[in-house]
Formats: structure tokens, C-alpha cells, sequence
């Protein structure tokens, strides 16, 4: 028996530990979730709704132990880590209403024929999940696809493998045997996972692992649903109001300690109000409270681990030995803490203009027209989240359609209303979540036709 032990990353201290599923055990696992899927298909609709929600129900009301238990395993502070517990259950109603409708069958016919299109559960689903939301992702993808009437076997990060655990016994407790198994383990699992018997791979992670998932699971033309991280753009107008843009900027680089696939990235910022928007940021920025997600006010927790700490100073040093300007922060890292960092003078040679940060930075770059600042803000194989702040209205909403991301904020945070899709455009998405579109990835269409009479 090989133990994965879970440190915290404030504090260097183990929180606990898992069992690694031994790779040769897998097939064993993918099995038992073919055997179980039937039944559970079979419930129906409603029954499975019922289990579903009573089991996350029984989790966000547990909000303040697993809340703890997350910013100790990954270091986000309490009260966010309280939020996404509580997130589990919340809505959790009108979420399964919502597929329940995307999934009801349809009927559809013309002159001749009376057709009736059914969206069927695929069979067994991997759930490969990240630990930057380390039970708000498991959620993301395991609900979905247990409301459609698939088994699910969920890989948690290895870096959050009890937040991982936690949730899914959360649903191991009520649902029947099987329905939700648990592989514990880093990339040895989740590739040996990918290549065994299962019918569609859910991930969400880096690039780099999405395009080895899409290359395994193209031997058995396994279904898939990518979403990997981006590299977000925010462009700020002359008539922006430049303290509610500069507050955005601020929450939007830093929340996570700037560990989130939707995190501003690069600022662009048009001239004439550069100097007053960088200055309202920085005065922000060294306002950030950085600390143990467990103390009272902290706003910035640690960075996940060391490896990702020295990613992102790297980042920093390079760019700063290029030419890049500290407007604030860039000193008083210390363990995994990095402090929330302004830079100025960002060209596009430097990594941290083209490749993913995934920490506490703020890039800005000055642009001398709306031009330069569409151009250079699509410009990245990325294409997640974009926004853009404007004073009027329309106008701001004609430069947001031209941004090519999957999801434009206009003075906003980039996530949609409810109902609409969480979708990655270019490198950053393959397939998406949510909205009827989302929830039907999940399922296998089948159409049945009679003659009409
Ligand atoms: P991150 O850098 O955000 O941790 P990764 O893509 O490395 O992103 O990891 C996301 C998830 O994918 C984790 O659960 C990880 O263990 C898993 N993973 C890593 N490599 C592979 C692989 N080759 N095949 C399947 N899963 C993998």
C-alpha cells in the first residue's frame, strides 16, 4: 500500500493521506462502474435527482468543515474556501431541473415521419479534475454526468486528493454501490484511467495534459470534454470607469492567489487613462492582505506548492530582466506566499505575456489605440474568458463581440448568465459545460422513427 500524503501549503504540515490506486487496479474499478450504470440509468430521471440532491445538500451543510479542510489542503482563504463548500448544494435543485429538460426527449416531425430524439447516458465517465477549486470542480463535472445516467470515477489532483475524497464520499453515503468510485493518484493514474474501458474523459487541467487525453482517448474515439486554462485579456477604454475597472482588476488577478483558468492575465489599457488606472491598482494592490487562508482578513493565500511558486516568480524575473517595470509587490515572497505583484512595460516577447502565470501578477500594457488593444488581447492560442470596460454601453459591446475568447465580460467578470454555456474558445475548450449544449455531452443522442399515420 503506497500513502499519498496531502500537505498543507501555508504551513509545510501534512493534513492527511490517501491510498494511491495502484494502476493495475483500474480496469477492476472500470468494471464494477459498467456493472452499476443499468441500474442506475434505469432509476430514472427524478429518483436519481432525489439522491443527487439530498447528497449535496448533506454537503454544503457540513460548508464549515470541508470549507476548512480545503484552505488547508490548498491554501485558498476560509471564507472562500467556505463558499465553494457551500456551493456543492446550492442550487443544486434548479441545476437538475435545468438537465432534466436539456435531456427530456424530444419530438420532432415532418410530413412523412414522427421522429423522437433521446439523449442517453454514454456509460462509464472519468471525471479528471484539478485542484485549484478542489471540490467546486469534482461537482462541476460528476453532477452532470451522474444526472444523465452515467457512472463516474473520479480522479482528484493529486494535490487535493481529500478534498477530492471528501466530496465524493459526500455521495458515496446515498447513491447505490459503484455509481461514484474515487482512483487516487497523479499522471500514471489518470493516463492508464483514460486508456481503460470508459465511454468519455471530463477534464479540466493544463494544455499539455488535455492534448495527451485527447490523443489516448482517440483510439477508442472515447467521447471528451477539455477545459484548459487561459490566458485572459482585460481592455480598459478611455470612458472606463477606471476605480470600478482598477477593483476588478485587483479581485479578478489576485483572488486564488491568482490560481484560477479565468484569472486577468494581461491588462490592456488605453493611454491616456494608463497612468491613473495603473495607480489606482497599485494603491489596491499593496492593500491585499496575504496570509494564511486560516487567518482572520486574509485575502491571498499561499500558492498551491513550491513548483508552482517558482513557475510564476520565474515568470516575474524573466520578464523583469527583459525590461519589465515592478509598480508594486515583486519582494517580500516568502515559503509559498507570493505577494500580489503589478507590472508595468509588458512586450510580447516576454513568457508572461504568452504563457499561462496561474498566480498573483498583474500585467499592464499601455496601447495607443482600440485597435492595438483588440489585436494584442486575441492575439494567444488561448481563448477562454475576456473583458473589457467601457463607459457607454454600446460601444463597449461592439468591442467585446470582436474579442475572440469563448466567454467577454463587459465590465464585468466573463462567466454568463445561469443557462448559458462555460465554454473555452480555440486551445482553451474542447466541447464545454453547462447550458442545455453543455449537459447533452454527456449523453449519447439516439433518434427512433416511425411513419406518421
Ligand atoms: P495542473 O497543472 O492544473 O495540475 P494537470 O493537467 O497537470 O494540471 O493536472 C490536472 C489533472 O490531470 C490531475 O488530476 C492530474 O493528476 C491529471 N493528469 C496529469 N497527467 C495526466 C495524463 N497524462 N493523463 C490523464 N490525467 C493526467
Amino acid at each position: 500500500m503506497t500513502l499519498l500524503i496531502s500537505y498543507n501549503p501555508a504551513t509545510g504540515d501534512p493534513v492527511g493521506e490517501v491510498e494511491i490506486t495502484p494502476s493495475s487496479e483500474i480496469p477492476d474499478i472500470v468494471a464494477l462502474a459498467r456493472a452499476a450504470q443499468p441500474a442506475w440509468q434505469a432509476l430514472g430521471h427524478e429518483a436519481r435527482a432525489e439522491l443527487l440532491t439530498r447528497a449535496h445538500e448533506a454537503l454544503s451543510a457540513r460548508a464549515d468543515e470541508l470549507g476548512r479542510l480545503i484552505t488547508e489542503e490548498m491554501g485558498k482563504p476560509l471564507a472562500d474556501g467556505i463558499g465553494e463548500a457551500r456551493s456543492l448544494g446550492a442550487g443544486v435543485r434548479e441545476h437538475l431541473n435545468e438537465i432534466a429538460e436539456a435531456l427530456a426527449p424530444e419530438v420532432v416531425e415532418d410530413g412523412r415521419l414522427h421522429s423522437v430524439v433521446y439523449h442517453d447516458p454514454l456509460g462509464v465517465c472519468a471525471a479528471i479534475t484539478p485542484w485549484n477549486f478542489p471540490m467546486a470542480m469534482p461537482q462541476w463535472m460528476v453532477l452532470p454526468a451522474l444526472a444523465a445516467g452515467n457512472t463516474v470515477i473520479l480522479k482528484p489532483s493529486e494535490e487535493t486528493p481529500l478534498c477530492g475524497q471528501a466530496y465524493a464520499q459526500g455521495l458515496i453515503d446515498v447513491l447505490p454501490s459503484n455509481v461514484v468510485q474515487v482512483v487516487h493518484g497523479a499522471d500514471d493514474q489518470g493516463k492508464t484511467l483514460v486508456e481503460s474501458d470508459v465511454d468519455m474523459i471530463a477534464f479540466t487541467g493544463s494544455r499539455e495534459t488535455g492534448r495527451h487525453i485527447l490523443r489516448s482517448a482517440s483510439g477508442g474515439l472515447k467521447r471528451v470534454i477539455l477545459e484548459m486554462g487561459g490566458k485572459d485579456p482585460m481592455i480598459v477604454l478611455e470612458d472606463a470607469d477606471l476605480e470600478e475597472a482598477a477593483k476588478f482588476a485587483a479581485w479578478n488577478s489576485y483572488r486564488n492567489a491568482g490560481q484560477v483558468c479565468v484569472s486577468t492575465e494581461r491588462i490592456f489599457v488605453l493611454a491616456g487613462v494608463a497612468e491613473r488606472f495603473t495607480e489606482l491598482l497599485v494603491e489596491m494592490t499593496k492593500n491585499t492582505r496575504v496570509a494564511n487562508g486560516l487567518e482572520d482578513g486574509a485575502q491571498v493565500g499561499p500558492m498551491v506548492n513550491a513548483t508552482q511558486r517558482d513557475h510564476v516568480l520565474a515568470q516575474v524575473e524573466e520578464a523583469v530582466a527583459q525590461g519589465a517595470e515592478v509598480l508594486a509587490g515583486g519582494e517580500g515572497h516568502h515559503d509559498n506566499f507570493i505577494m500580489p505583484t503589478v507590472l508595468g512595460g509588458i512586450t510580447e516577447d516576454m513568457a508572461i505575456a504568452r504563457e499561462e502565470t496561474f498566480g498573483p501578477v498583474a500585467c499592464i500594457t499601455s496601447v495607443a489605440s482600440e485597435e492595438e488593444a483588440i489585436e494584442r488581447a486575441n492575439d494567444t492560442p488561448f481563448g477562454l474568458g475576456a473583458v473589457v470596460f467601457g463607459g457607454d454601453v454600446e460601444h463597449t459591446a461592439r468591442v467585446a463581440r470582436r474579442m475572440t475568447a469563448g466567454m467577454i465580460g463587459i465590465n464585468r467578470a466573463a462567466a454568463g448568465a445561469e443557462g448559458t454555456p462555460w465554454v473555452g474558445a480555440r486551445q482553451s475548450g474542447y466541447g464545454f459545460h453547462r447550458s442545455r449544449d453543455g449537459h447533452r455531452q454527456f449523453t449519447q443522442t439516439r433518434v427512433v422513427t416511425r411513419p406518421r399515420v
